[in-house]
């Protein structure tokens, strides 16, 4: 629900948010450009909605009105019936580090976060030098609140007899890593039972194209609040993409980064990629949507060898972020037991590093200039 208020009204501003915690819900304040703000009812909010008349007695409120379009607490603008809208200002999903640095993807900021690391911790040694080598990309580029870990220790296999990951043990390795470099790290939850033990430790949680629909793990990730990065499913149209980031929402959980990693389709077939990369719906996310869009050159290609494409193909796009998986040396690869042939060798990935940055810095700015003129930013 929507409910324009005069400016200053503190008293029933007070009172609209006492509301909506009783129903679970939050209230987000966006200015207006009048003498009127807006307060928008953050999650499920049919409760609340159903109080229609009491808000509407409260004193400075002018009108409540209820979203006609779907995917309403993520949607860059909510309408409502007789031209009503509200224009939202984007959201930046933060994630702190132990560190002391802060995260911040998403916002329109053009700074282009770096998730990188293993597809899986495997041993200590491997995911701490790996993170070590992390660290060094921040320092050396002056970057170091724009980096952090990914691992996976719950795998989604094809094969039911394929490495299935080191579960907890490998919580605990990433755990290490972040003690050692105070990075923070992302990692894949795919059981709701589980978000609650793996969430305790994860800075921010990952949900996978295999469950990009799994109702239960969409909401339980909702209520755990922590920051969620959602991939794409393999198969899914942009429109239902929205709609699982809508289930996290719906829970009153706004911290989600929405990641495309590219679709199976016909032209996959001949080997030449692992999955046809969709840049043009992270414009389309940018544009309907209020949340941070990352890009994941790695299981787009499948081979390292085209990573790095794909990836400064995706800037053009003008993404938030990326994740990137990474070896921390050639040799380390006859190890990895998942995903091996797209990883990225360390310092491979810190040229490349260097080349996102200098589209950041000189290209991404002139992107923006046009896309102000085109009217489409
Ligand atoms: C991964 O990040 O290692 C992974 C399994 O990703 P996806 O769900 O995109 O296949
Ligand atoms: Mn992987």
């Amino acid at each position: 629900m929507i409910i324009e208020l005069e400016r200053g009204r503190q008293a029933t501003l007070d009172q609209i948010r006492d509301l909506a915690v009783r129903f679970g819900n939050r209230v987000e304040l966006s200015e207006g450009t009048g003498v009127y703000d807006t307060v928008h009812i953050i999650g499920d909010s049919r409760e609340f909605a159903s109080r229609e008349s009491y808000i509407l007695g409260l004193p400075g409120v002018r009108a409540a009105w209820q979203p006609t379009g779907g995917y309403k607490n993520i949607a860059r603008v909510v309408r409502g019936n007789e031209g009503k809208a509200l224009h939202r200002e984007r959201r930046v999903v933060e994630v702190k580090g132990l560190d002391g640095k802060v995260r911040r993807f998403g916002g329109g900021n053009g700074k282009h976060i770096f998730v990188c690391g293993p597809d899986s911790p495997q041993t200590l040694e491997q995911t701490l030098t790996t993170a070590r080598m992390a660290r060094e990309v921040g320092e050396k580029f002056g970057i170091l609140d724009r980096v952090m870990l990914r691992g996976g220790a719950f795998k989604p296999r094809t094969r039911p007899t394929d490495w299935r990951g080191l579960g907890m043990k490998g919580i605990a390795i990433m755990d290490a890593a972040r003690e050692e470099t105070g990075l923070p790290y992302v990692t894949e939850v795919m059981d709701h039972n589980l978000v609650e033990q793996i969430g305790a430790h994860a800075d921010m949680l990952q949900i996978g194209t295999r469950n990009a629909q799994n109702f239960d793990l969409l909401e339980a990730v909702g209520r755990f609040g922590k920051p969620v990065i959602l991939k794409r499913g393999f198969g899914n149209e942009a429109e239902e993409w929205f709609y699982s980031a809508e289930y996290i929402a719906n829970q009153g959980n706004l911290d989600i980064v929405l990641c495309e990693r590219g679709m199976k389709t016909l032209y996959t077939k001949g080997g030449y990629c692992r999955n046809q990369p969709d840049l043009n719906a992270c414009t389309h996310a940018r544009k309907q949507t209020i949340l941070p869009i990352i890009f994941d050159p790695s299981h787009v290609a499948g081979d390292h060898r085209i990573v790095a494409e794909n990836l400064m193909a995706a800037c053009g796009h003008l993404v938030d972020g990326s994740i990137t998986e990474t070896v921390h040396t050639e040799a380390w690869r006859r190890e990895q037991l998942c995903d091996a042939g797209q990883a990225l060798v360390m310092d491979q990935y810190a040229i490349l590093v260097e080349a996102v940055l200098e589209y950041e810095a000189h290209v991404a700015p002139k992107m923006k200039t046009i896309l102000r003129m085109l009217g489409t930013d």
